[in-house]
């Protein structure tokens, strides 16, 4: 018999923090390199990262064990049984007992196949061809000699492939619980969580095209972007150099009054008046609110103050 079965939730933590450690070996390397690209932008440092290919295939691996421990994670929902090797299960209907941490565990190929066949449940082509390829990279990695560099933005464009498309964008909620927040002046834990969000946007965003980017934090793709009143407040509050752009019109449509937020996943109604700024064609205005000292009454397109 097999002792001491895994919870299929292990797995998603563990896949969770693996995919903040592959983020964070990119994401923090380039802000110690340069602390501008935050204003910059990110992505523009190949040079640097010739001599930096440690880092990278360290974010290589984290970024494997995501995807594998994600699999684990799907597979074992089913039974966890199902995670073992042909030999490891022999020891099922054994009268010994066999702790289940000492048994051997499929590995990613495997996983695959049997996630495939979880019902509802399927893999683009696109897909199977990026975790192939990953493999095939990681095993270089993690045996090779290194003749071929491993270039950032490779790793980000199959972070978000594996996110957008496998994960699917409910992914942002989940990393939101392990992302390590710095606590920042006048603003409360969720406020916290969204300023640091919104950096790692900045960063997919700059990495990526705007449809990939679109897709992957689940924004629709067509329509204008606005400020969201409550983030950009916590933003200007923090002292952030960045604007939270991230919300659209809730529907998406000419004469709606209420926008919703991407990052905070928050709504707010709005008027829709053109902006007193002559160079700003923008009708999309948060009214007067007391509760907030930078974003009331101002155009959320150029984030100017109206007059009364
Ligand atoms: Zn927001
Ligand atoms: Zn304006």
């Amino acid at each position: 018999m097999i002792t001491n079965l895994p919870e299929p939730n292990e797995f998603k933590n563990l896949s969770i923090q693996y995919l903040a450690q592959a983020i964070d070996h990119i994401f923090k390397t380039e802000l110690a390199i340069s602390p501008a690209a935050l204003v910059s932008s990110f992505g523009d440092l190949d040079e640097e990262w010739d001599s930096r290919q440690g880092v990278l295939g360290n974010s290589l691996i984290m970024l494997f064990l995501s995807i594998e421990n994600f699999f684990k994670y799907e597979v074992s929902t089913q039974d966890p049984l199902e995670l073992l090797t042909d030999e490891s299960r022999d020891k099922i209907d054994s009268p010994e007992s066999y702790d289940f941490e000492t048994l051997y565990l499929l590995g990613l190929d495997d996983l695959v196949s049997k996630y495939k066949k979880i019902d509802v449940k399927s893999l683009s082509g696109s897909a199977l061809t990026m975790l192939e390829e990953l493999r095939v990279s990681r095993n270089k990695f993690t045996h090779g000699l290194h003749r071929e560099l491993i270039k950032p933005n490779y790793i980000v464009e199959v972070i978000a492939e594996y996110l957008t498309d496998i994960w699917t964008p409910t992914w942002i909620s989940e990393f939101r619980e392990v992302m390590l927040t710095e606590p920042l002046y006048g603003l409360f834990n969720e406020d916290e969580e969204n300023m640091q969000l919104l950096q790692y946007y900045k960063f997919f965003e700059d990495y990526l095209s705007q449809r990939k980017f679109k897709k992957l934090i689940g924004m629709p793709l067509e329509g204008r972007r606005y400020l969201c009143p409550h983030c950009q407040e916590n933003a200007i509050e923090s002292g952030s150099v960045l604007d939270a752009k991230y919300a659209c019109l809730e529907p998406n449509e000419s004469d709606s009054t209420e926008v919703h937020c991407w990052l905070c996943h928050g709504y707010a109604e709005i008027e829709r008046e053109s902006c007193q700024e002559q160079s700003c064609p923008a009708n999309v205005i948060y009214p007067t609110d007391s509760y907030k000292l930078h974003t009331s009454n101002t155009c959320l397109t150029c984030g100017s103050e109206q007059s009364n």
